[in-house]
């Protein structure tokens, strides 16, 4: 899954650079950076690998929600339709910006059920939110098909989906935006990073003043910069971006590792009746950053998860329905909004309501699911062992 693990010499190069001029910011100081402009090397390069016409990078995925949802003018008292089962960061960029989420239920997809995504739908909704959860992809069609019937801008959290495709396109580039995260354990990194991605001129304009304190960046002169709109900081630093920069170019490399190592995990598991799969939704498009399954039941996939943590091999087998970052749950702080500053009444009345929701369609998913990390370092025989361990303990559970 995670670029930090082919981190070499093209890295410390790109960074060299960087330090080398000691202009460490990614606006102004021309002549003192050489012609060094990693972030918008990166930018370019994000464009041209995801083929979009529009990328804004931030310092973080979280940032890069949270300057999605500004730019596309999403704010106070709207309500923004989630899935269950994402990062908590998926609904801290909501309620940042005074927005309200409304979590409704997963499938097998892992991704947001289109049709709880219908009844979910007020006189407030304004957007809807897919999250693109591990590795994979959701139903695109179906969501744009709301979106359309009901006029809701559609912003792809597509955070932990980097390289995954539906239909051909990549996802994070299909709806109205689309967020990429580069934090430390993503499929390409920055150490701390993200990016929004836009075919939208203006949204993508949003995004590069949103990201620079409303800056309009249309003068050789910073200091002389007009603010049409109130901003924020959210800059990438150049040395983040050299980093970034030289694994979008081993993205290719990583994607065909983690495809192979995730159908030789596949075919292992496969010879047991009782495991399935997640429906993911285009195939030939999963990044395959994990390989995610189900067992029949809850009490056998904690049996499962309890014996594998006995041997020591649970570490990369997730079982999301205990996690605390994960699923709806336990995030306690949310549904008991515990906010350091006071919400809104609409956000604190929507939190309190999650207490009482039934979430048991996501519940009779979550409970029997379990995501198998993909490392980029496992050699082939690594991959066969380790399927063969899991495959062990599943049959003496079973
Ligand atoms: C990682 C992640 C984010 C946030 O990214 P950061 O760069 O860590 O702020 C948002 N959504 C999802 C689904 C993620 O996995």
């Amino acid at each position: 899954m995670p670029g930090f693990e082919f981190f070499g010499a093209e890295e410390r190069k790109e960074v060299n650079d960087v330090l080398e001029t000691g202009i460490l910011m990614r606006y102004g100081f021309d002549a003192a950076r050489k012609g060094i402009w990693k972030s918008q090397e990166l930018e370019q390069e994000i464009c041209k690998t995801f083929n979009t016409p529009y990328a804004q990078l931030t310092s973080s995925g979280t940032a890069a929600l949270t300057t999605a949802f500004a730019a596309l003018g999403i704010g106070a008292g709207d309500e923004v339709i989630m899935p269950s089962f994402t990062f908590v960061a998926s609904f801290e960029a909501v309620l940042s910006v005074g927005a309200i989420p409304v979590l409704v239920d997963v499938d097998e997809s892992l991704t947001l059920n289109p049709d709880a995504v219908k009844k979910a739908i007020t006189t407030k909704t304004k957007c809807i939110m897919p999250v693109h959860m591990c590795g994979s992809m959701a139903n695109m069609d179906a969501l744009q098909q709301i979106c359309k019937e009901h006029h809701l801008l559609l912003l792809e959290d597509a955070c932990q989906s980097i390289g995954a495709t539906y239909k051909g396109k990549h996802v994070g580039t299909i709806g109205d935006a689309g967020t990429f995260s580069f934090d430390f354990v993503k499929t390409i990194t920055c150490a701390e990073g993200g990016v929004v991605m836009t075919n939208n001129k203006t949204i993508y304009e949003n995004c590069d003043g949103f990201t620079d304190h409303g800056h309009d960046h249309k003068g050789a002169d910073r200091g002389a910069d007009l603010h049409p709109f109130l901003g924020y900081n959210f800059r990438i630093s150049e040395l983040h971006a050299a980093v970034g920069l030289a694994q979008i170019k081993k993205l290719d490399t990583f994607l065909a590792i983690q495809r192979k190592n995730c159908n030789i995990l596949k075919d292992i598991l496969s010879t047991i009746p009782e495991v399935s799969f997640r429906n993911v939704q285009d195939v030939e498009g999963d990044s395959c950053t994990f390989l995610s399954w189900f067992l029949p039941t809850e009490d056998k996939t904690r049996a499962f998860a309890a014996a594998m943590k006995a041997q020591n091999i649970m570490a990369g087998n997730f079982y999301w329905y205990d996690n605390n970052w994960h699923y709806i749950k336990k995030w306690d702080h949310l549904k008991s909004a515990k906010s350091l500053y006071p919400l809104t009444d609409a956000q604190k009345t929507s939190l309190e309501k999650l207490n009482s929701q039934d979430f048991s369609i996501s519940d009779a998913v979550m409970s029997r699911c379990i995501s198998t990390a993909i490392s980029l370092l496992w050699t082939e025989e690594q991959v066969i062992s380790k399927g063969n361990k899991m495959l062990e303990v599943i049959k003496s559970i079973l």
